[in-house]
């Protein structure tokens, strides 16, 4: 059975002290509640993973990191590898994220080499895609989603592309507050899913957990989660508090 995540996103936010006492809550919290079948991920600053990792059950709890270099190694200075990223105890990398591609240039051919390198480095990547506010109202997001991921992970090998999650993310529901209604999202998640059958087969579509992303809250993700295709969420904002992170990953 494909796994429930619930990946917390917490971008340039909080020092070092603050995201070891984060994550000490939200393990205090995970710890007390019955969140088994939930893989519970949080997406820290690179600063911080070595520190969140040691502070943290790692049954209980995952650390991403939330980008990796395009390089192995070298002389790219401030960028953080791969194998760097796996060597502080993090499993998980968001690549792609939308701010990520919008503020610092990430195009289909960076992201196929970062995909690369975490995968050569057993680390998860969590994949995002989604449309702007403009190509939803368009009605174009369906082709444009399709060619963000035929220009990317569908150029993996099924068994490469049978280690990643995919979050679904529309622009217009990041940070707004706005979320994609219950029908859109699952609306999306089914046409990732069956895109996914098309392209490396019914076992491998089954089996791929798609995550929804953009204002998922401890209030709306029940009713999101209650969903055929939704099999968690990358969350923002609300991974912030961990009452509020701890709601969601309840949420099922
Ligand atoms: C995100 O940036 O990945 C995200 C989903 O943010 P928020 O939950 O704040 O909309």
């Amino acid at each position: 059975m494909r796994k429930k995540i619930v990946a917390g996103n917490w971008k340039c936010n909080t020092t070092v002290q603050e995201g070891v006492e984060l994550a000490k809550a939200v393990n205090e919290l995970v710890a007390k509640a019955d969140a088994k079948n939930v893989v519970v991920v949080l997406g820290t600053p690179f600063t911080h993973i070595t520190s969140v990792v040691s502070a943290v059950d790692a049954s209980l709890i995952n650390v991403a990191a939330q980008n990796c270099a395009a390089e192995a190694k070298g002389a790219f200075t401030g960028e953080v590898s791969a194998a760097m990223v796996k060597s502080t105890g993090a499993t998980h990398v968001i690549l792609g994220h939308s701010e990520r591609r919008e503020y610092y240039g990430e195009t289909s051919e960076i992201l196929n080499k970062k995909v690369a390198l975490a995968l050569a480095n057993g680390l998860t990547p969590i994949y995002c895609c989604g449309e702007a506010l403009s190509i939803r109202e368009a009605n174009e997001q369906n082709a444009y989603v399709k060619t963000q991921l035929e220009e990317t992970i569908f150029n993996l090998s099924a068994e490469d592309f049978s280690k990643l999650a995919i979050a679904y993310e529309p622009i217009w529901a990041i940070g707004t507050g706005v979320t994609a209604s219950t029908a859109q999202a699952q609306e999306m998640l089914a046409y990732i899913r069956g895109l996914i059958a098309d392209k490396f087969g019914k076992a491998v579509a089954e089996e791929t957990s798609i995550l929804y992303g953009g204002s998922c809250n401890a209030k709306n993700a029940p009713e999101l989660f209650a969903q055929a295709d939704i099999d968690g969420g990358l969350i923002g904002g609300a991974s912030l508090k961990a009452e509020d992170f701890l709601g969601i990953i309840t949420a099922y």
